[in-house]
């Protein structure tokens, strides 16, 4: 019983291919008003410098649609906060994911609740854990790029494919 519940604080609330297929229109009609979004690997690839042009139209498109967006990284560097500046999301600061601290600072920057933020992030054991303690709608989407921290790749991911099996999701490419 304990371990059934035990998943449940990984299971994403929806599963997607990629960000860019998420569609922010959809999100604001199920009364979604905010997002907070990881940068690696879910906005933008691993170490990458620049927003890709797919990430710039995904963000210009939830803008239009009126959701709120906010960064949560675990990889808080000159990179990250030029990116953020970039795209001129806020990156709310806190301790490491899946730590709730850098969430609800999210949240406070976006002024919504957890019931209307949604947060997207590429892995269980750090973004989703982390969005569903604070009871966020939770969306998993598959890493953009094969590269990737290196305790994530070995240790972390390692976990995640014991867990997708699990929960019966289907696994991260490797
Ligand atoms: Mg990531």
């Amino acid at each position: 019983m304990a371990a059934v519940s035990v998943l449940e604080l990984v299971r994403p609330r929806l599963v997607a291919p990629a960000l860019a297929a998420l569609d922010p229109g959809l999100l604001r009609a199920q009364g979604i008003r905010g997002v907070v979004i990881d940068l690696d690997n879910t906005l933008v690839a691993y170490g990458s410098a620049d927003p890709s042009e797919e990430a710039r139209r995904w963000v210009r498109r939830a803008r239009e649609a009126g959701l709120r967006l906010a960064l949560v990284t675990n990889n808080r560097t000159r990179r990250t906060r030029t990116l953020a500046g970039a795209l001129g999301i806020p990156l709310a600061s806190g301790w490491m994911k899946p730590s709730t601290s850098g969430l609800r600072r999210a949240l406070a920057m976006m002024t919504t609740t957890p019931a209307e933020t949604a947060l997207v992030g590429d892995q269980l054991l750090t973004d989703i854990l982390a969005g569903n303690r604070l009871g966020l709608y939770t969306i998993l989407v598959r890493p953009i790029d094969r590269r990737e921290f290196p305790t994530t790749r070995l240790i972390n991911r390692t976990i995640e494919r014991v867990l997708l099996r699990l929960l019966r999701l289907p696994p991260t490419p490797t």
